[in-house]
């Protein structure tokens, strides 16, 4: 990637590796036995161990004070404030070179839905003045409620409430699939204040801001994936929960614009993230076909197994090249909405096949814990699924496409 890039961001990313290698490598070191350890890593609730809880928190608190967790806030909030192009690159980075092995680098700069991003400039004063600093300094840490058990893909389904009372409102409902959900002390929770609205898909969904410590608000569960003891995920239920007024975040009824604005920034965090671990996984399975050999051969030249690699390359190749197309773009204030779609479902599904592929190029090697290219896999299965499907993906490029927008 770095041959793309102007020479200013490539700095930005040799401090970031030194950064890793200072703060983060070595607490990762400290903890190897219990992050190598499945039957250890998760507690019998689902929930990470508390030692690599306190890690994470630790690692984003270090890397505020390096400035780099702060860095994709906007600069009047405090941010680095810095573009697209450095977004794609920094999270092309921190999955590039060690792919699943060091998750904790991942915690070196904050995502928008768990951690200090854009949507604080839409805070009234009283909740920048509550959150602002504990957020930017990486102490307290975020989840994104918008969807529901029933309401994913099709949002203005959702059936969570926010009702006005006095001096503030009252929130019902159970949200499901939040990410950093168990561990949360902020929620951002979206919630229908305008049935009519909200129905005719036109607004009547708010959002707000509030610690999950608050009275009815609450984990309800830890969602378990993959087979896993335990994860990132969590149902989160609001039950006869009051805030203030000065909770809502933007205004009345703009909650599935905000939403939304948070979810196209994941485009291009999943995006570049899906071209880092398919190049990754590429590279490692390029690696053990160059050695290994069978029938007299390296792997390598018995064409299935080269020729696969050569595909799963070019697509992560023309992945890459479709994400800094358009994340230009969108640094050029274009709105790149068919782009960024294409963006993120090519990238992300041409991440899962070459995961694959390098998997079977591997043979048994492929599967063990050793090679880290089923967390890979598991990781990239799932952005297939979040931050917009696959399919909603496609569902807009096709309307992009109808109405003569696309240039292609
Ligand atoms: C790992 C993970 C993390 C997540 N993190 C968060 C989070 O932090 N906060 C949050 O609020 N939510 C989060 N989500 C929820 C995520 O956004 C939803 O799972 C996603 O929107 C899909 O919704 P669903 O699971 O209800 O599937 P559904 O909407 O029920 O869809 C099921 C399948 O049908 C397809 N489909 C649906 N409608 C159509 C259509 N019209 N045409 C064609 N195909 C269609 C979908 O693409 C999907 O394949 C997360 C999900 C996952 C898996």
């Amino acid at each position: 990637l770095e041959q793309h890039l102007p020479s200013e961001i490539r700095e930005l990313l040799v401090g970031l590796d030194g950064f890793l290698l200072r703060e983060v490598a070595p607490r990762a070191e400290a903890l190897k036995d219990l992050l190598d350890d499945p039957h250890r890593l998760h507690g019998p609730d689902g929930r990470l161990h508390l030692d690599v809880m306190a890690t994470r928190r630790d690692i984003r608190m270090a890397a505020s004070r390096a400035g780099y967790y702060q860095m994709f806030v906007p600069t009047e909030l405090g941010g680095g404030g810095h573009d697209m192009l450095t977004m794609y690159a920094v999270w092309h980075r921190l999955y590039r070179q060690q792919g699943m092995r060091d998750w904790l680098a991942f915690d070196a700069v904050a995502h928008w839905a768990t951690g200090p991003s854009h949507l604080m400039s839409l805070y009234t004063p009283q909740a920048l003045d509550a959150y602002r600093e504990p957020l930017m300094s990486g102490d307290l840490s975020m989840c994104f409620a918008i969807s529901e058990a029933a309401a994913g893909s099709d949002l203005w389904r959702m059936t969570t409430t926010a009702e006005r009372i006095d001096g503030g409102w009252r929130i019902n409902g159970e949200k499901q699939w939040q990410t950093n959900g168990p561990y949360a002390d902020l929620v951002t929770v979206f919630a229908v204040t305008d049935r009519e609205a909200a129905r005719a898909r036109k607004g009547g969904i708010s959002a707000f801001v509030l610690p999950m410590d608050t009275p009815g608000a609450g984990v309800a569960s830890v969602i378990r994936l993959y087979g896993r003891s335990g994860s990132n995920e969590a149902t989160v239920g609001f039950r006869d929960v009051i805030v203030p007024d000065w909770s809502l975040v933007g205004a009345e009824g703009d909650g599935m614009r905000i939403g939304l604005s948070g979810t196209g920034l994941g485009r291009v965090y999943n995006s570049a993230r899906a071209v880092a671990l398919g190049a990754w996984a590429i590279d490692r399975a390029t690696e053990y076909a160059l050695l290994r050999q069978t029938f007299g051969k390296r792997l390598i030249d018995h064409q299935a197994i080269g020729f696969s690699l050569a595909e799963a390359a070019t697509e992560i190749m023309a992945a890459k090249l479709l994400g800094l197309h358009t994340v230009r773009l969108m640094d050029e204030g274009r709105p790149a909405l068919a782009e960024a779609a294409m963006m993120k479902s090519f990238s992300t599904e041409a991440a899962v096949r070459a995961i694959d592929r390098a998997a079977q190029a591997l043979g048994g090697m492929g599967l063990t814990n050793e090679m880290y290219l089923q967390d890979a896999w598991q990781e990239m299965r799932a952005v297939c699924i979040s931050d917009g499907s696959a399919q909603m993906m496609r569902r807009l490029i096709c309307k992009e496409l109808a109405d003569g927008r696309i240039d292609l």
